[in-house]
C-alpha cells in the first residue's frame, strides 16, 4: 500500500468519514473557496431557492467530498451520492433524477468519467429540470419528457479539462481547490488528533504536515501511522522525535518523498545524468509501469520542483541533484 497515495484505500473509508469537517467553519484552509461558497449558499437560502449547480475541481484528497456534504448540510438538504463511472446508462441517471425531492443535492464524484449519453441527459436536467426518457427503439422511438424537481448538482472532478463545454457551462459556480499550506495541514492534523484521541505535540504535527504533500488525506493517514508507531515503540505520545522515527519507518523523507519518488529522481540523476530521458525508459529503470510513474510519482515531483517534463523528455532540476546529494556537474550547473 502507498502511504503517500492521495487516493483513499478501501479500509480507510470509515475513519475518513469520521474525520470529515461538518461545516464550512470547521473546514480548514481553502479560504477563497470557503468565502465564495458561503456567499453562494447564504444568498440561495435568503432567496429560498436551490443554489446554482456547483463544480468542485482539484486533485484527490483535498476535501471535495467533504465539501459536498457540507453544502447539503448547510442547505438543510438531503444528499444523494453517486459517481461518474457508476452511471453506465442514461436510464440509471434518469431513474435517480426522477426520485429527487425539491432542493435535494445530487453529488456526482468523478463527474468527468460519466458516459456521454448520460452526460447529455444530465445537462438538460441541470438547465430545464426535465429528462427525456426514450421509449422504444428505431423509427418508432419516442421521447417522453419527465419533470425533475429543482435540485442542486454538486460535481467533483480531478480533471476539469476533460469536461465537455456544455456540461461545464451549466455550473453556476466552480470552486478551484488547491494544495494546502503546511500551517493549514497542521490545523487539520491537530483537529483529527483531537477527534481520534491522539496526543500530539505541535512540532510533531508540523513534522507530519511538512511531509504530507499538501494533502489532508495524506496528513490524516500519516497521523494514524505515527500513532500506531507511538503505541508500540514509544509511550503513545507524538513528540517530534517519535513522529520523525515513525515517518522514517514508512520511508517518507523530509520533503514527503517516498521510495518510488526517490528512485525516479535517483535514476534520472545517476543513470541518465539528469536527463532528458523518455518516461518509458525512466519507468523501466525503476522497474515500474509507465502509468505509475506518470500518475503517482511525477505529479508530486513536478510540483515539488524536482522534475520537469519537457518536449525532449524528463529532466532533473537543480533541487533534485541537491536533494539526493549528488554534486551537479560543472557544465550542467550553467544550465540552471
Ligand atoms: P477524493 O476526490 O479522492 O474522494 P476528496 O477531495 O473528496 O478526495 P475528501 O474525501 O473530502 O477528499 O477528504 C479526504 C480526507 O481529508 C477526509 O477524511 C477529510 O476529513 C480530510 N479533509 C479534507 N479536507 C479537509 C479540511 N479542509 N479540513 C479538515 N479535514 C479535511
Amino acid at each position: 500500500e502507498e502511504v503517500v497515495s492521495p487516493y483513499a484505500a478501501v479500509d480507510e473509508r470509515d475513519v475518513e468519514t469520521s474525520l470529515r469537517p461538518k461545516s464550512l467553519k470547521e473546514f480548514v484552509g481553502q479560504g477563497r473557496v470557503r468565502e465564495q461558497l458561503g456567499v453562494v449558499l447564504d444568498s440561495a437560502k435568503a432567496r429560498r431557492q436551490p443554489p446554482d449547480h456547483i463544480l468542485l475541481s482539484g486533485p484527490p484528497g483535498l476535501g471535495k467530498t467533504s465539501l459536498a456534504f457540507i453544502i447539503a448540510a448547510d442547505l438543510g438538504a438531503s444528499i444523494r451520492v453517486t459517481s461518474g463511472p457508476a452511471i453506465e446508462r442514461a436510464g440509471d441517471l434518469a431513474a435517480m433524477l426522477s426520485t429527487l425531492d425539491e432542493g435535494d443535492v445530487l453529488f456526482i464524484d468523478e463527474i468527468h468519467r460519466i458516459a456521454r449519453p448520460a452526460e447529455e441527459l444530465l445537462y438538460v436536467a441541470m438547465e430545464d429540470f426535465r429528462v427525456d426518457v426514450v421509449v422504444g427503439k428505431g423509427p418508432g422511438a419516442t421521447a417522453i419528457p419527465l419533470d425533475v424537481a429543482p435540485f442542486t448538482l454538486v460535481g467533483a472532478t480531478t480533471r476539469s479539462g476533460l469536461l465537455t463545454g456544455p456540461l461545464r457551462d451549466r455550473f453556476g459556480f466552480v470552486a478551484h481547490m488547491d494544495f494546502y499550506a503546511d500551517a493549514e495541514l497542521e490545523s487539520v492534523i491537530a483537529r483529527s488528533a483531537r477527534l481520534l484521541d491522539i496526543e500530539i505535540e505541535p512540532d510533531g504535527a508540523a513534522e507530519i504536515a511538512r511531509r504530507s504533500r499538501g494533502t489532508p488525506r495524506i496528513a490524516n493517514r500519516l497521523l494514524r501511522r505515527a500513532r500506531d508507531f507511538a503505541q508500540v515503540r514509544a509511550d503513545g505520545r507524538l513528540s517530534l522525535e517519535v513522529c520523525r522515527a515513525a515517518l522514517d519507518v514508512y520511508d517518507i523523507d523530509e520533503m514527503g518523498l517516498d521510495r518510488l519518488d526517490r528512485m525516479v529522481i535517483d535514476a534520472l540523476v545517476r543513470q541518465f545524468n539528469g536527463g532528458p530521458v523518455g518516461v518509458s525508459t525512466l519507468a523501466l529503470a525503476v522497474g515500474e509501469e509507465v502509468q505509475t510513474v506518470e500518475e503517482v510519482a511525477e505529479p508530486f515531483l513536478v510540483r515539488a520542483g524536482l522534475l520537469a517534463r519537457t518536449p525532449r523528455g524528463r529532466i532533473a532540476t537543480r533541487a533534485a541533484w541537491e536533494h539526493i546529494g549528488v554534486p551537479l556537474p560543472h557544465d550542467e550547473a550553467r544550465l540552471f
